[in-house]
């Protein structure tokens, strides 16, 4: 079915991603917005001019199209299979995209499920945190089957900058989970060689420098130990719990396959390790580098 201005859409989890993105994606559509916590869904709903939902037990018959933003797959399986169960509630023709960053597995099974009630199911989990979320410059990858992925991209072209097909689907969601564990090993890494550096009288400000304007540089030293770590502020928006929650999806996907990664693996054990030194509820992902600093006795903050 093609979706027409007279189809509407609804936007699931409105935390620290799902809050921007939805108010990027409401411009110029009907919108209806969901979040156990309705305060957030009355926040998002008063900014955008939608409709928030007290609940999901009666959602308009015109809704075709649901967007999730969810923390994790167990949360994502009880809405669509049984509080309140989407997929039976929603009509065939209907397009599902999860945008959280869920268990590929879990993913290629609900697609399944979706698809034998006619209705189209594509993951398409973001990478780009709080900031890009805010200026719709996302990079989205993707997995399902052209159509769909196609009927979706139509979607998403206000949330994202980059935008990439990579297969059936899961596979956005395998895709998302394997960039995490990589970029969690950068910020680690990062962390090991600014604590050396600092042992040697190099300020962490100053290895910093040094390694952005050479080969050493990443994502994290570029953006995440100038702005959170080196500030002191750990405010990035991503919990460390959702990053540890990456990490061992994609911990599984290579136990599963006994593919050789020591490197990333290590990565993986040293952030569950640091997590447990963490204290409140809530850890941001970037408070990964107080394990070295512990470890160590240097801190990295700017001087
Ligand atoms: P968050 O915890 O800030 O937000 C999650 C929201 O979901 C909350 O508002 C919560 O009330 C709501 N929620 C929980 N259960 C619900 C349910 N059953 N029905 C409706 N709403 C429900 O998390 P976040 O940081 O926005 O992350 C969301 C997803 O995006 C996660 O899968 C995360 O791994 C992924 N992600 C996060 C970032 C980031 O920088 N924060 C970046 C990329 C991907």
């Amino acid at each position: 079915m093609v979706a027409t201005e007279l189809h509407a859409s609804l936007f699931i989890g409105l935390g620290n991603m799902g809050r921007p993105m939805a108010i990027n994606y409401a411009a110029g559509r009907e919108l209806f917005v969901y979040d156990t916590n309705h305060v957030a869904a009355v926040e998002v709903a008063t900014v955008t001019r939608s409709t928030a939902l007290p609940d999901l037990e009666d959602i308009p018959a015109h809704v075709r199209t649901v967007i999730l933003m969810l923390p994790n797959s167990r949360i994502v399986e009880s809405v669509l299979r049984t509080s309140p169960g989407l997929l039976k509630r929603l009509p065939a023709g209907s397009l599902i995209i999860d945008m959280s960053s869920s268990e590929p597995e879990s993913t290629a099974s609900l697609a399944a499920e979706a698809a034998a009630l006619g209705i189209d199911y594509v993951d398409a989990p973001v990478s780009g945190g709080v900031a890009k979320a805010k200026t719709a410059k996302l990079a989205i990858m993707m997995g399902g089957e052209i159509t769909a992925v196609e009927r979706a991209k139509r979607h998403l072209r206000h949330l994202g900058e980059s935008i990439t097909h990579v297969g059936p689907a899961g596979t956005g969601h395998a895709a998302k989970a394997l960039n995490n564990l990589l970029s969690a090993t950068n910020l680690a890494a990062a962390a090991e060689i600014l604590s050396i550096a600092a042992t040697v009288g190099i300020a962490p400000e100053k290895m910093l420098e040094v390694i952005n304007g050479s080969t050493g540089r990443s994502q994290a030293s570029e953006v995440k130990y100038p702005r959170h770590i080196l500030t002191g502020t750990f405010d990035s928006g991503f919990a460390m719990d959702l990053m540890l929650k990456d990490l061992k999806i994609a911990r599984n996907l290579i136990e599963q396959r006994s593919s050789e990664a020591p490197i990333v693996l290590t990565a993986q054990e040293t952030a569950v390790k640091a997590r447990e030194l963490l204290e409140g509820p809530q850890p941001d992902h970037t408070e990964f580098v107080r394990y070295y600093e512990k470890l160590n006795g240097t801190p990295l903050r700017a001087g």
